[in-house]
């Protein structure tokens, strides 16, 4: 078993103000692996004053210096991604190739993304030639908050910690309790790299305890925060008397449009995208809405892809989905499926209960709904389950209303080889972002989405941004 009762505060590991232990689940085996602690508000005022008593050196550090330290960190992160697979394949159940090759190598990617980025930003820059001595400063916001999920959790923590490093804020992250471990071995490597005392601290915690008493407090200047759309709106009210910023990355119910036209891959990648990560994915194109020409085959098609993707535990290599991350999550992937059939959707793969041969662990079925209709609550909640709804359409029109008839908006796909009507869907489709045809954004790009998917953009200079405050200046020349 695991222990790891300390946080990371002002450059050192100590120990907790009260201990109050947290078994960290497997979700392979559903035994307890490690022992973390959840902190209180002693650990929640000790890290807040290390980050802020850090703050005036760190936004007065040179910023090609700040670099200096994300350069060491990328560094560091290589030479230690073999810990980091381990860690999250262990706490969220992803198995170790997918957490090797997608999930550590998304944080490595972002890392060096944000470096990119950072060596073009102007931290300073002249604004108005006819006003004399006019300049633009763009400033750290000061202490930020970092409160992140489990799903992706090197993504999150990278996206959040090395933008904020670079903007010049001090921060404090608070991890998913139930992804713990990988932040921890982050912590170390932020430590090994060389930030000074205090720029970068961790505490364990829940939402309701560490993360609300993040959220609430005087001294934190503003909360990063990735996760559920519900815990979003209760973060947005905690802040609300503090008035600090809150920049939001919250969940989604991506439609994926695969017109008649679309190549003859294109449904076999969305049922894949659909169930990579066991269907735990903010982007996943969960809502697949088809041309009626090409309806049928898309169904079997689906059906078929579905039935060939294997469930196993997280520790096996080779390719293979693992369980979900936790029993709530489980039963309420379950409980969602049965609605879909209450509800009168067609179950062409999948279905309630385990998958043959795996009776303990939290192994969802890849499931397929095909003449699923987008008022059913399949269509509308997001499920974070390997759960596909397919919905059938005529024309552009309909289809480009299904899709927006959603209250999220975080990431939509198009499939169609005709290039106008991808740039006219692509404009028309209310989310973040819109991929087509399966080509990707590229790690630099913004992510972040529009109605209750969020209102941050994080990534390139635009998630450095999100860190920033405008000043101008205007006086001697
Ligand atoms: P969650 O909202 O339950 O928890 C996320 C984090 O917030 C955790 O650290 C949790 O402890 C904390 N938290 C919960 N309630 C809080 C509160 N009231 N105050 C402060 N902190 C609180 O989400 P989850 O189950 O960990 O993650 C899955 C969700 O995250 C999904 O909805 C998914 O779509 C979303 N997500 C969004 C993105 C994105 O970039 N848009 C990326 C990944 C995941």
């Amino acid at each position: 078993m695991i222990e790891k009762r300390q946080f990371y505060i002002n450059g050192n590991w100590s120990d907790p103000a009260q201990e109050r232990d947290h078994q960290v689940i497997n979700p392979s085996t559903e035994e307890p692996c490690a022992i973390i602690t959840l902190g209180c508000d002693g650990d929640v005022d000790a890290a807040v004053a290390a980050a802020k008593a850090a703050f005036p050196d760190w936004m007065n550090t040179p910023p090609a210096e700040r670099i200096a330290l994300v350069e060491k960190l990328a560094k560091v992160y290589e030479s230690r991604a073999e810990d980091m697979a381990q860690a999250i394949s262990l706490e969220m159940g992803a198995p170790i190739d997918l957490a090797r090759e997608q999930q550590t190598a998304a944080g490595a990617g972002h890392i060096a993304a944000f470096l990119a980025a950072a060596k073009e930003y102007e931290f300073e820059h002249p604004h108005d030639p006819d006003t004399p001595g006019s300049y633009i400063r763009n400033e750290p916001i000061g202490v930020a908050a970092l409160i992140t999920p489990w799903n992706w959790p090197m993504n999150q923590v990278t996206l959040k910690v090395v933008a904020a490093a670079v903007a010049g804020c001090t921060m404090v992250l608070k991890p998913s309790e139930e992804s713990p471990l990988s932040s921890m071995v982050f912590a170390e490597m932020m430590d090994e790299a060389g930030f000074p005392p205090g720029v970068f601290n961790l505490i364990n915690g829940d939402g309701a305890g560490v993360g609300t008493l993040l959220t609430e407090h005087p001294d934190v200047d503003m909360v990063s925060f990735t996760g559920s759309s519900r815990a979003g709106k209760l973060i947005s009210k905690a802040a609300a008397d503090t008035l600090k910023r809150v920049s939001l990355e919250l969940g989604g119910k991506g439609a994926n449009l695969v017109f008649a036209d679309a190549d003859d891959d294109a449904v076999k990648r969305g049922v894949e995208h659909c169930m990579n990560n066991s269907g735990q994915s903010c982007n996943a194109p969960t809502r697949m809405i088809v041309q009626r020409e090409v309806y049928d085959k898309a169904v079997e098609t689906a059906t078929q892809v579905a039935n060939s993707i294997k469930v196993g535990p997280a520790s096996e290599e080779g390719d293979h989905i693992g369980p979900v991350v936790n029993e709530v999550q489980f039963n309420k992937i379950q409980d969602l499926i049965q609605k879909g059939i209450d509800e009168g959707a067609r179950l062409v793969a999948g279905g309630v209960g385990r998958p043959d041969g795996l009776n303990r662990g939290f192994y969802v079925k890849p499931t397929v709904f095909a003449d699923v209709n987008n008022a059913m609550i399949i269509a509308r909640e997001e499920i974070f389950g390997p759960v596909l709804s397919i919905i059938p359409f005529d024309d552009e029109e309909e289809g480009i209303h299904i899709a927006n008839n959603t209250p999220y908006g975080l990431t939509d796909y198009v499939q169609t080889q005709d290039p106008a009507r991808a740039a006219r869907v692509a404009r028309a489709l209310r989310a973040g972002m819109v991929e087509v045809n399966g080509q990707s954004r590229g790690m630099g790009a913004p992510f972040g989405g529009m109605k209750q998917s969020g209102n941050g953009r994080e990534g390139g200079p635009w998630g450095i941004e999100d860190f920033i405050e405008v000043k101008s200046v205007s006086g001697y020349d």
